[in-house]
């Protein structure tokens, strides 16, 4: 098969029009992208006092709603594959049921389910008192929901794969005992959380085949773009970034943008020169640097 590459775009704030949207995406379709992944975000809420000493609950949403952007690129760029994130958190089972009947009425067939991190000001994930807890859970629930839509496995259903171990795990192999809980439940694939070095990948896949998960495990890339990421990354995700790079982007922090983009490149090779079919990316902000290692791999 040829290799091919698939996206990651996040919900944009609001104020951003879909025109602006679409033509952010646009540049990526020369590529032939078969997926474009939609993130998922939990709603916040803001608790204003009121006069009478009370306090009134208030939703705080910044973006566009995931299904207006699912509806909005599956109408526009039909031969991709819109994957809406599907997560536990602040979500009941009628709410995820629901949710469900519009994935399906829209006609998506794919859907990548997590769990979802814990809420603002928690510092925990706590799961709604009548939801789900882990991603398990819910694709267990989804499995079940097909039954009742009248037919079995409507849904291709991904999970998310760890290769450096979630932060709240013990360590990588209980992690991925409860990745293969997650294959078990019925997931079809697994997309791993972003990774600067392809050893720590290709030991994890080899760990997770030991532990008998066999469904296809995509990589996730991201190209480092400023040298403020080389904190902020491992901050935000729980990643290593390698020595070499940090090195690199210390001595010549003006340049972090193309070093980043360099260092993407090789690892992009190199995933497709280990046979590797589909390689994830993570867009965020800027985009002229993917739009350069694509053009290079595929
Ligand atoms: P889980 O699989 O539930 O795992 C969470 C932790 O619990 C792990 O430490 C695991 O080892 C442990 N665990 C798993 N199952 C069990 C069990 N049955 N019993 C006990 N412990 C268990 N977040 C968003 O909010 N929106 C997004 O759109 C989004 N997209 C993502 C896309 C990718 C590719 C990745 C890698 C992550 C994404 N995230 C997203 C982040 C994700 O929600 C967080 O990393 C979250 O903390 C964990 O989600 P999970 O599905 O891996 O959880």
């Amino acid at each position: 098969m040829k290799p091919f590459p698939s996206l990651e775009i996040v919900p944009p704030l609001k104020g951003i029009t879909k025109t602006e949207l679409l033509d952010s995406i646009r540049p990526f379709m020369e590529f032939g992208p078969r997926y474009i992944n939609v993130t998922c975000h939990r709603d916040e809420y803001e608790f204003r006092a009121e006069p009478d000493g009370s306090f009134s609950r208030h939703l705080l949403r910044k973006r566009i709603s995931q299904t207006a952007v699912c509806a909005a690129v599956q109408a526009a760029f039909p031969e991709v594959e819109v994957v809406p994130h599907l997560i536990c958190g602040g979500a009941s089972t009628e709410q995820i049921e629901s949710q469900l009947q519009d994935f399906n009425f829209m006609g998506i067939r794919n859907i990548l389910v997590l769990r979802g991190d814990a809420a603002l000001g928690e510092k925990r994930f706590t799961p709604e008192r009548d939801g789900y807890a882990h991603a398990d859970e819910l694709v267990a629930a989804i499995r079940r929901f097909e039954a009742g839509f009248g037919r079995d496995h409507i849904f291709t259903l991904g999970v998310a794969g760890y290769p450096e171990k979630h932060f709240e795990s013990p360590n990588l192999d209980t992690d991925i005992q409860y990745l293969k809980k997650k294959v078990d439940a019925g997931a079809d694939q697994i997309i791993t959380q972003m990774f600067f070095d392809n050893a720590v990948f290709y030991d994890f896949v080899r760990r997770c085949r030991e532990a008998g998960i066999t469904v296809p495990i995509v990589p996730g890339i991201k190209p480092l773009s400023t040298a403020r990421q080389v904190d902020l990354l491992p901050e935000s995700f729980s990643i290593d970034i390698p020595l070499a790079l940090t090195r690199e982007v210390a001595a010549h922090p003006e340049h972090a943008y193309r070093i980043g983009e360099e260092w993407c490149l090789e690892q992009c090779r190199d995933l497709l020169a280990h046979g590797i079919e589909e390689i994830h990316f993570y867009t965020m902000g800027r985009s002229d640097n993917l739009i350069n290692i694509l053009r290079s791999c595929f």
